[in-house]
């Protein structure tokens, strides 16, 4: 993935704005930026694009939307930094998380006003918010918000090329981006440009990134998007960028490895509790699913068993990964806890020693050991559910640092000129620590970022 440094480089076609990688960050950085009246052209190496994206729930974080206001619901993008950097314990960038959350509503009301894609307002209160506050399109999932989100930019007459693996950025000695080389169908094409956004996510893929940067982690099975190599991360290392945030990571510690599928974590908010083989709890499963995946990883066997009953169940349901595990047969139903522990191999004493003490917990609404608080609401009642996960690494928070336009910084502190950064590509809102991962700051950097990223894009080349 080299850096070409050519100031003479000529090219058989121009474009004002190319943006690599066509997941969140990139749909919407390039729909942001045609908007603005720039030119785009949108490469993405997948001949069936979606990125992580497409695996993700397609929920996305926004305070103050008009959804929120018109269900009474009090929101504030000050609200939604607090509660990021609750998450976060204080460690995420204070500019950019202002920057994502100030524009988070107008970017959804963007998307539905210019763009007709309309986000609702998802019911309850996800772990780590203080309000309702995800938003998602009506058939719920990330590969249906990227399906609409297509159809938007195929409407605005954005170009896109699939297959079209970037290689080679291009710059002058100075560093500017004059343009990009990519592999098609079997051959190097180059496009000039007059900026560039890189939205190819981050390095979770590349088992050699991941042992350099997060080696702490090296031992998560991948349950991300293959596409996500780290291109962003080596380009702006050698063109002297500034990394930051390196150590943040999105985990999950209920994973069904087989399907890549990560089991909806607010089940746990509504009662369900996580034991290991021994039928034991390990941690405090409300503390989020992301800093719960090493615990899961130190399990035997690095497995974990997600325990519930019929009521949590009935809440799964509506949630399309849940409902896809029902539909593969892993969720496993026992008339008894004894029953449930023989169908998944969990130890039936332990198994009945640990719901006995959760419901004992919830019957005085008491917290554990753990600090988890047990409510009398959601006491576990047979029939009992259960399903096998594991932990796995989906994503990487750490990336290019960049300003609130998403362009990037140098290590200096100044500015490239002509390149941003969106979406996994970008430093996140988690910090530089396991635990900062709030829920939806994935899909919060890439959406709103790309927003950003797209529009800043497009001042530059106006100028
Ligand atoms: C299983 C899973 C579930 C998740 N669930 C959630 C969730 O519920 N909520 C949430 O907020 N976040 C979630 N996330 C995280 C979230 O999906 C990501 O943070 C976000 O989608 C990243 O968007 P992106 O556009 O930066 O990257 P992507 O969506 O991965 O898009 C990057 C694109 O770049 C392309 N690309 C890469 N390199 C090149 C190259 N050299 N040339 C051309 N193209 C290239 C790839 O093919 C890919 O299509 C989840 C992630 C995973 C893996």
């Amino acid at each position: 993935m080299p850096i070409l440094v050519d100031p003479d480089a000529r090219f058989a076609s121009t474009v004002q704005v190319v943006v690599i990688g066509a997941g969140g960050a990139g749909v919407t950085a390039s729909l942001a930026a045609s908007s603005a009246g720039a030119s785009v052209l949108l490469l993405d190496r997948d001949a069936t694009p979606g990125g992580a994206t497409a695996c993700s729930s397609g929920m996305v974080p926004a305070a103050g939307t008009e959804a929120q206001i018109a269900r009474g619901i009090a929101d504030s993008a000050q609200k939604f930094a607090e509660d990021i950097q609750t998450k976060a314990n204080g460690s995420a960038d204070a500019v950019r998380v202002k920057a994502l959350t100030v524009a988070s509503a107008q970017v959804l009301e963007w998307l539905h006003k210019q763009h007709k894609i309309r986000f609702d307002l998802v019911e309850g209160v996800a772990p780590g918010h203080s309000v309702p506050r995800m938003h998602a399109l009506a058939d719920r999932g990330g590969a249906t918000l990227l399906s609409a989100m297509y159809s938007a930019l195929g409407a605005h007459g954005v170009r896109m090329r699939t297959s079209a693996e970037v290689v080679d950025l291009v710059v002058d000695n100075a560093k500017r981006i004059l343009g990009v080389r990519y592999k098609r169908n079997g051959t190097v094409e180059a496009v000039g440009c007059e900026a560039l956004i890189l939205a190819c996510n981050g390095f979770a893929g590349n088992p050699e990134l991941i042992a350099q940067y997060l080696p702490d982690v090296r031992a998560l099975p991948f349950a991300g998007h293959e596409g996500s190599q780290g291109e962003a991360l080596s380009w702006g290392t050698e063109l002297g960028a500034k990394l930051a945030d390196i150590d943040g990571f999105l985990a999950h510690g209920a994973v069904v490895l087989a399907h890549r599928l990560p089991l909806p974590w607010s089940l746990m908010t509504e009662g369900a509790v996580q034991v290991n083989r021994d039928g034991e709890r390990f941690i405090n499963e409300h503390e989020g699913y992301s800093e719960s995946a090493l615990f899961v990883l130190a399990q035997p066997a690095s497995m974990a068993f997600m325990i519930y009953d019929e009521r949590v169940h009935e809440i799964g349901l509506t949630m399309p990964n849940y409902a896809t595990a029902v539909t593969s047969r892993i969720v496993k139903r026992g008339a008894s806890l004894r029953d449930l522990a023989d169908q998944l191999g969990v130890q039936r004493d332990g198994l009945e020693a640990t719901i006995g003490l959760v419901n004992a917990l919830a019957f005085d609404d008491a917290a554990d050991e753990f600090g988890r608080k047990f409510r009398a609401t959601q006491m576990l009642l047979g029939p009992y559910y259960g399903v096998p996960v594991t932990a796995a690494l989906l994503g990487t928070e750490g990336g290019l640092a960049v300003d609130v336009s998403g362009r990037v910084m140098r290590d200096d502190g100044s500015l490239f000129s002509n390149l941003f950064a969106a979406g996994g590509a970008a430093r996140g809102v988690s910090g530089d620590a396991a635990g900062g991962y709030l829920e939806g700051n994935g899909l919060l950097s890439a959406v709103v970022g790309g927003y950003l990223a797209g529009r800043g894009a497009a001042e530059v080349v106006a100028r």
